[in-house]
């Protein structure tokens, strides 16, 4: 049966380097209780998304620990791990196939109608029903290229569909035009509901939304309070 991740994070006493020259994260502790909403600010090279990529296993610690509900991160099963923790990148990466198969990415399983309602919870459902072949529209083809934002909506509902415990967003920098950069702030917060966020975020919009911002500076937390305390 199912294991059923809360959320909860913790780094522990954490060390990283990429390689032996430089440790990018020194003895470095954090504790995210489950549910919370995690704005991650600062510098760039500061170590947001490596931190990032230790709470999604892209890379382990060279000392100490993450981890989920806690458990070590080493210790789940790859298959739990990938449905309890998932990351949404900067690029809102889309393959080549309908946009249906790509929200479905992660839960193959998913109906047609599951996926719609996924869609139709961040915003995606209108301009994909306005597609020429709506949800069978391919990405890659004539009349299916998708702008920016919606590649970002897309990638949404994809993360909305997959329903993690744990979801970690390295927020896109690429400016978008007004009216989608509307519809992607209500989207964020649908698809924060209910769950663990680790948002590396560029927008002041989205800082608001948070429950903490944790300032980070050379591999360390320098502030960690409530958006408003800021
Ligand atoms: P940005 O805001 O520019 O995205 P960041 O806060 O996400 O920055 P990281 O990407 O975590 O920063 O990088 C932290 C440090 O680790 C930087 O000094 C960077 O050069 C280094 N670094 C990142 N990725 C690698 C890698 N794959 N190999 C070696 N060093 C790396
Ligand atoms: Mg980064």
């Amino acid at each position: 049966d199912l294991w059923e991740s809360r959320g909860a994070i913790r780094f522990d006493d954490v060390t990283f380097a990429y390689n032996d020259d430089k440790t990018i994260l020194p003895d470095f502790s954090l504790d995210i209780p489950a549910g919370q909403t995690i704005a991650l600010v600062g510098t760039t090279g500061a170590g947001k998304s490596t931190l990032a990529k230790l709470v999604s296993r892209f890379y382990d610690p060279t000392a100490g620990r993450v981890t989920l509900d806690g458990i070590d991160l080493r210790m789940l099963h790859p298959k739990d791990l990938r449905r309890a923790i998932v990351m949404v990148t900067q690029e809102a990466y889309l393959f080549s196939g309908t946009v249906a198969d790509n929200i479905a990415l992660g839960r193959p399983d998913a109906t047609l109608d599951e996926i719609r309602a996924a869609a139709r919870a961040v915003g995606a459902d209108e301009f994909i029903s306005s597609l020429p072949d709506g949800y069978g529209t391919d990405v890659n083809k004539r009349g299916g290229r998708v702008s920016a934002g919606q590649r970002q909506l897309i990638s949404f509902a994809r993360a909305f569909l997959a329903d993690p415990a744990v979801l970690i967003l390295d927020e896109a920098t690429a400016s978008l035009d007004i009216p989608s950069e509307r519809l992607i702030q209500e989207a964020l917060q649908t698809l924060l509901a209910d769950r663990t966020a680790i948002i590396i975020a560029h927008r002041l919009s989205t800082v608001a939304i948070a429950d903490r911002v944790l300032v980070m500076e050379q591999g360390r937390i320098i502030e960690d309070d409530t958006p408003a305390a800021l």
